[in-house]
């Protein structure tokens, strides 16, 4: 079971990065997920760069995920896409003639900006995989001109929508595998769009799905974790696609702190490819307390399981 711990935290402070990569890697973890968002790299690509190597230099695997990119993925940061805000025209349209807050990835210029910036960002820094992160667009059926055209038959316009997003998933992994084919191409979903899991496993470019089985953000029972975990778990497999669960640790009170716990058993009862979690995520009532059992929980996982372990060995 391979894991993978997010790294939400600024690339700044060179030996502040170096102990918690340290940290990350003794864990036990085989990669981390890096957030960029578009207003990031304009500013700091040294320290970016400087950030990604210091990951790889402990044996670290360096996925980045697209922060809040056309609004159309989420991000650590609460902001909107710079691309939306200064393209107005490419956001989705509602049958009322109202834009909403995202851009249409049906609009062309969007979409090459899109495929352009992931291709400058695969060739500019250390990068080893591209995440996606709770893709949307399915809310509210478009009816912008490009759409329009696309699908002139108002009534399959939802199912329209949905093949177009899965369509605008693939080209995105297929982009990513253009510039190298070794990079590695992860979505995750929300649990209420597990029905997309069937779909996504039918693109050749995409290699894992992942789930957020965040039971306490969604006010569901922590049961759920290990159907919401099955159902992805059994879809993947089937398709021979990797299946990747995350686990909850972030917004957690000293009551939650036990479920946190379940919610990991059932994880890994289901026996994911990999794992995810957070190197101090926001909003816990101890932070420190929760990074220690997130390390704990991790060092349960059976040590057979992790490759990274064997080469260890052998190159003593
Ligand atoms: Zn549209």
């Amino acid at each position: 079971m391979d894991i993978t711990v997010a790294y939400f935290h600024p690339l700044l402070h060179p030996d502040t990065i170096k102990r918690d990569f340290e940290q990350i890697r003794a864990t036990g973890a085989s990669s981390i997920v890096y957030p960029i968002h578009e207003q990031e790299d304009q500013r700091w690509p040294r320290d970016l760069e400087r950030g990604l190597l210091q990951a790889q230099d402990v044996g670290l695997k360096t996925h980045i995920s697209l922060g809040r990119y056309g609004n159309l993925f989420a991000g650590p940061s609460l902001m909107p896409s710079w691309y939306t805000f200064r393209h107005p025209h490419s956001r989705v349209l509602d049958r009322h003639g109202r834009y909403h807050e995202i851009s249409c990835f049906n609009n062309q210029p969007f979409r090459q900006w899109l495929f352009d910036e992931i291709e400058r960002l695969l060739r500019s820094y250390p990068i080893n995989g591209i995440l996606i992160d709770e893709p949307r667009g399915l809310e509210v059926s478009c009816f912008c001109p490009v759409c329009r055209a696309l699908c002139p038959d108002v009534s399959d316009l939802v199912r329209f929508r949905r093949r177009s997003m899965i369509d605008f998933l693939g080209e995105l992994c297929a982009c990513v595998k253009r510039v190298d084919a070794n990079i590695k191409t992860t979505a995750v979903l929300l649990p209420l769009d597990l029905s997309l899991v069937e779909e996504l496993t039918t693109l050749p470019a995409l290699d894992t799905v992942g789930c957020h089985v965040f039971w306490n953000l969604l006010h569901e029972s922590v049961c759920q974790v290990q159907a919401w975990g099955n159902t992805l778990v059994q879809t993947t497999r089937q398709h021979q696609k990797r299946s990747q669960l995350w686990l909850q640790n972030f917004s957690i009170d000293e009551e939650m702190e036990k479920e946190m716990e379940v919610a990991f058993h059932h994880i890994t009862s289901v026996e994911p490819d990999g794992i995810g979690c957070y190197y101090y995520w926001r909003n816990n009532a101890d932070p420190e307390r929760i990074w220690n059992s997130t390390r704990y929980l991790l060092r349960r996982i059976p040590r057979r399981q992790l490759h990274w372990q064997k080469a260890h060995v052998t190159s003593q």
